[in-house]
């Protein structure tokens, strides 16, 4: 129990609870879809990108509590940067989920977002952890054609 306890942080919770963001961005100019079939988690991801900024970032969808919180987070975090640190911030993210080693001295460096650092010990978690993820960069790198669809599968 002490392990989950671990994986599921008082963050995670909240987030769970309250997810921020939740919600259909109506000025969207870029979304993608998300769905994890190993544990049933979907999401729907809303950018709003300026001038190669994302201006807003908010999600919709269902599944799990670490799938809901790292949505939830994800869109706190990407929010005010720009393409390229958002898919920066991408990578570096599914680094720590998956256990990848740390570059610096003062660790990840990914603030709030390090609360996920114990899913990397939960290899089926960590699907659910980088679906919001996996699909705001697809959001991203879409070019104004159909709506990507990302699988984690
Ligand atoms: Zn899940």
């Amino acid at each position: 129990m002490s392990d989950l306890q671990d994986l599921y942080q008082d963050m995670i919770l909240d987030h769970n609870k309250r997810p921020r963001n939740r919600r259909a961005l109506d000025e969207a100019n870029r979304r993608a879809e998300g769905y994890n079939p190993l544990c049933g988690d979907r999401v729907t991801v809303f950018v709003r990108l300026e001038d190669n900024v994302v201006k807003e970032a908010t999600f919709e969808g269902s599944g799990c509590a670490i799938s809901t919180a790292s949505a939830s987070l994800m869109t706190e975090a990407v929010k005010g940067k720009t393409l390229d640190e958002a898919k920066a911030l991408f990578k570096k993210f599914h680094k720590l989920v998956t256990g990848g080693a740390v570059e610096t001295a003062e660790g990840p460096g990914l603030g709030k977002l390090e609360v996920f650092s114990g899913v990397c010990r939960y290899p089926a978690r960590v699907k659910c952890a980088t679906l919001a993820w996996h699909t705001v960069n697809a959001a991203l790198e879409e070019h104004d054609s159909e709506e990507p669809k990302v699988t984690t599968e």
